[in-house]
C-alpha cells in the first residue's frame, strides 16, 4: 500500500496548482480537480512579488519566470492624475535578490501545469458534495465520478463551494469599485518602455499598467466607482468608450493606451470579511477560498503561493492520523498574515483612490511605499516555518 499522505485539490487555478507543486516536492501524492475543461483560459495579468518569486525559484522555476514573466524595473512610479511623480514603486525585496514581475495568468498556470504529472489533473471535475470522517475525505463531482483521500484542499477560488463546509458561507462586501483590464501589445505603443510598472491616482478612481509575457503585452487595469455591483466574474466584456471617456484628461500615456483598446474586461471589486476558520478535519481552504481581497496591494495570487508552501510543509511533517492537527497548524501560521493582507488591499485601495481628507498624508504614505511594502515582500514563509 502506498504509504504517502493523499491530497486531492479541488481548484486548478494559481494556488490550487502551486500547492500541488509543492506538496509534490514534498512527497504528497496529489490530484487537483478543475471544474473548467482546460486550465487558465481567462485571464490578464497578475504581479508576482518578492514574497512568492523567492517561493517559486525554490521550486526551480526561477528561468521559466524570467523567460515568461517581464521584470519591473527602476523607473515604475505613483503618479497623480497630471503624471506628477509621488514616489517610486518598489521593484525587489530590501535586500535586492528576489525582483517582481508582471506575468499573464495563463502562462503562470500552464508553467504550474507543466512541472506536474500528466494525470495529477482532472479537468472537467465540478466538485458538487463533500463528506468526511476518522478514516478519509470523499468528493463527489457534477460528472458522477467521486474520488477518497487523506485530506481535502479547497483552492477553488472567491466562489468557493467548499468554504460552506468549513464556516458559514461569508457574504462578498462590494467595494464600490470596479475594474477594467485588458491586454495592448507592446508594439502597438512603441514609445512606451517595457519594464515599468506605473499607476496613476486620481480623485475616487486610479489606472494602472504593468508589462506581462517578456514585455509583449501591457495589461492596463482602470479602477472606477460605480454603484453597480457588476458580477463577481472575470469574463465580462466592458465598453472601452466609457472607459477612455472616464480617464479623460489624465496624463497622455493613458489617454494614449486607452484609445489602443478594443475589448476590455471588467469585474466588480468584491472581497469577504477575514474567516474565523479555514479548515476543519480534513478540509482546509486556501488562496481566495481562505481569504479573499481587493487587488490594492497586488497580493491575491502571492498570498495564496504562501499558502501552498506552508500546507505542504506542514503536511509533509503529518501522519494520516494527525492531518487534521497539520492543517490547524496551518491555519495557525497563515491566517493572521493573510488578514493583515486583505485589511491593507482595502487601506491601499483608499490611498490610491484619494479617499484622504489630507491628501499630503496620502503622498507621504505613498512616497513611503518602500517600507509600507517591506513588511510584504521580505517576508519568507519557509524560514518562519524553519525549513
Ligand atoms: C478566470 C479567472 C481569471 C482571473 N484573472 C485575473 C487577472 O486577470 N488578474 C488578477 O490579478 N487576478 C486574476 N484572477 C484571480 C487570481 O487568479 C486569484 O485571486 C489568485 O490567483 C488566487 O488564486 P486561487 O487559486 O485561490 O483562486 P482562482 O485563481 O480563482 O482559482 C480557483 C479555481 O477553482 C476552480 N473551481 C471553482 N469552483 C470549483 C469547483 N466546484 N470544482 C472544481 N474547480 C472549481 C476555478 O475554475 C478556478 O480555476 C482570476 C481568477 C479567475 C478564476
Amino acid at each position: 500500500m502506498d504509504q504517502r499522505l493523499s491530497v486531492a485539490i479541488v481548484g486548478g487555478g494559481i494556488g490550487g496548482l502551486a500547492a500541488a507543486n509543492a506538496m509534490m516536492r514534498r512527497g504528497l501524492k496529489v490530484t487537483v480537480f478543475e471544474q473548467a475543461p482546460e486550465l487558465g483560459e481567462v485571464g490578464a495579468g497578475v504581479m508576482l512579488t518578492p514574497n512568492c518569486i523567492r517561493l517559486l525559484q525554490r521550486m526551480d522555476l526561477g528561468a521559466e519566470i524570467d523567460r515568461l514573466g517581464a521584470r519591473i524595473t527602476e523607473g515604475s512610479s505613483y503618479r497623480r492624475r497630471d503624471g506628477s511623480v509621488v514616489g517610486p514603486i518598489k521593484t525587489s525585496d530590501t535586500a535586492g535578490q528576489c525582483g517582481v514581475y508582471g506575468m499573464h495568468r495563463a502562462d503562470l498556470l500552464t508553467m504550474l501545469a507543466n512541472r506536474l504529472p500528466r494525470d495529477a489533473v482532472r479537468t472537467n471535475h465540478c466538485c458538487v458534495g463533500f463528506s468526511q470522517d476518522a478514516q478519509a475525505a470523499r468528493l463527489s463531482f457534477a460528472n458522477g465520478e467521486t474520488f477518497e483521500a487523506d485530506v481535502v484542499i479547497a483552492a477553488d477560488g472567491i466562489h468557493s463551494r467548499l468554504q460552506r463546509e468549513v464556516v458559514e458561507p461569508a457574504r462578498p462586501v462590494f467595494s464600490g469599485m470596479v475594474a477594467y483590464r485588458g491586454l495592448v501589445p507592446a508594439d502597438r505603443l512603441p514609445q512606451w518602455r517595457r519594464d515599468v510598472h506605473l499607476i496613476w491616482m486620481g480623485e475616487g478612481k486610479h489606472f494602472m499598467v504593468f508589462p506581462v509575457r517578456s514585455g509583449q503585452l501591457l495589461n492596463f487595469v482602470g479602477f472606477l466607482p460605480s454603484d453597480y455591483a457588476a458580477e463577481e466574474s472575470w469574463s465580462g466584456l466592458g465598453d472601452a468608450a466609457a472607459l477612455a471617456q472616464s480617464f479623460t484628461g489624465w496624463e497622455a500615456p493613458v489617454e494614449q493606451i486607452l484609445a489602443k483598446v478594443e475589448k476590455p474586461f471588467w469585474w466588480g471589486l468584491f472581497d469577504r470579511e477575514p474567516l474565523d476558520h479555514w479548515t476543519r478535519g480534513r478540509l482546509a481552504l486556501l488562496g481566495d477560498a481562505a481569504h479573499a481581497m481587493l487587488p490594492h496591494l497586488g497580493q491575491g495570487a502571492n498570498q495564496s503561493v504562501e499558502d501552498a508552501v506552508a500546507l505542504a510543509a506542514m503536511l509533509a511533517r503529518a501522519q494520516r492520523s494527525d492531518v487534521a492537527q497539520a492543517l490547524v497548524a496551518y491555519e495557525q501560521m497563515r491566517r493572521p498574515r493573510a488578514v493583515k493582507v486583505q485589511l491593507g488591499a482595502r487601506a491601499n485601495g483608499r490611498r490610491y483612490d484619494s479617499q484622504y481628507d489630507d491628501l499630503a498624508q496620502r503622498d507621504a504614505e505613498i512616497a513611503d511605499a518602500g517600507t509600507l511594502r517591506a513588511w510584504l515582500y521580505d517576508y519568507d514563509v519557509e524560514k518562519e516555518l524553519g525549513c
